[in-house]
């Protein structure tokens, strides 16, 4: 049974219901000079609810920084006495709460390396029981909603009463033009199965760049997103972890004041239509599907250039006849006519052969 007493002082009942919610600050916490310093910018823009910062950091490979640790959470209250911004934590273990809550840290957040573990997710719900505190959930590395959906039940079922969403994109294997794909209509689906829940996107762990943080946080307002989660540093390019998603204060200053914030009067009743949200979901499902099409014909321009060297034909009729049948079955399974199908493939192909042609005659 815990006994930490949480005395929310700092105003967060009251941001947690603000619109949008702004949460920024370091990815980790290095020094305190640079955990003070990024506070006071980031108040200073006056566009900024929580300051958020990585004490104890999940790093992919060893050897990397793994957070400054429980050494850094007396900066983050200090920097909170001194802008009155309410901090937030990742915390992935249950040593870790009683830490952080400890020194009075406002929200806690679980990671995205976290979410994907029930024994890790449990331990920080056991934690937290007859704690009054905040806790955001991150979606898993891996699409998975029912890891998502998992990880909030057992917080919930520790008394843990307000709990949001953060979508910060998926984990996938090669390059794409994010470090973590967005899959935008997963977050739809679980704004749908959580429809009061507030949900957070983070651009900063979606785009792993800074050239395209606007248009991802853009795209979650338009999306009807509760709030940002922007990683921000004094000196982004000396960051010690995740330096080039990194922006300034001043930087996250004038990205929010570029983006075009959906006004609440205009045809907001069309605009919260479950048609709507329906239609959202069809674009985002075309995007991704025209992404995975430009794929696709990336890897036949290399099968041509396979062909080419090894004086192969373009088109191969066994080859061909495998694909179409392995479709129909495939399609079958989806729901998908065996007219359908044919027609499709038959469109994909036609543009294979053309992408490979150029292969042949370059
Ligand atoms: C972070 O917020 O710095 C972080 C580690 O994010 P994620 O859990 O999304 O990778
Ligand atoms: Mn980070």
């Amino acid at each position: 049974m815990q006994t930490i007493e949480q005395t929310n002082t700092n105003g967060v009942q009251e941001k947690w219901s603000k619109r949008p919610l702004i949460i920024s600050g370091p990815c980790s916490a290095e020094t305190e000079e640079q955990v003070i310093q990024t506070a006071t910018r980031l108040a200073e823009t006056g566009k900024v609810d929580v300051l958020r910062a990585g004490i104890w950091k999940p790093r992919t490979r060893p050897g990397s920084f793994e957070g400054i640790g429980a050494k850094g959470l007396p900066w983050l209250q200090q920097a909170k006495k001194l802008t009155g911004l309410p901090t937030a934590v990742e915390v992935a273990t249950g040593k870790q709460v009683e830490n952080a809550l400890h020194f009075d840290v406002d929200i806690l957040w679980i990671g995205a390396r976290t979410t994907v573990n029930p024994f890790s997710v449990q331990d920080v719900a056991d934690a937290l029981k007859g704690v009054n505190v905040p806790v955001l959930i991150k979606n898993p590395i891996n699409p998975d909603l029912e890891l998502w959906t998992g990880a909030v039940e057992r917080v919930a079922k520790a008394g843990i009463e307000q709990i949001g969403l953060i979508h910060r994109g998926f984990s996938s294997y090669g390059n794409t033009e994010y470090r973590n794909a967005p899959m935008w209509h997963l977050a739809i689906e679980m704004k749908r199965r959580n429809p009061d829940m507030l949900l957070i996107n983070d651009p900063s762990h979606i785009c792993g760049r800074r050239d395209i943080l606007l248009d991802v946080s853009q795209q979650a307002i338009d999306l009807d997103f509760d709030g940002l989660m922007i990683e921000t540093h004094i000196d982004p390019d000396k960051a010690w972890s995740d330096a080039s998603q990194q922006i300034t204060p001043e930087q996250l200053a004038s990205l929010l004041g570029e983006i075009i914030w959906r006004k609440e009067d205009i045809n907001s009743e069309e605009y919260h239509s479950v048609l709507e949200k329906m239609r959202q979901q069809i674009n985002q499902l075309d995007d991704e599907l025209m992404q995975l099409l430009g794929q696709r014909m990336k890897v036949a321009e290399t099968i041509g250039t396979y062909k080419k060297e090894n004086n192969i034909t373009i088109l191969q009729t066994k080859r061909w006849n495998e694909i179409l049948e392995r479709a129909a079955k495939k399609g079958e399974r989806f729901g998908l006519s065996k007219e359908f199908i044919i027609k499709y493939f038959d469109a994909v192909h036609m543009e294979s052969i053309t992408h490979q042609n150029k292969v042949f005659n370059s």
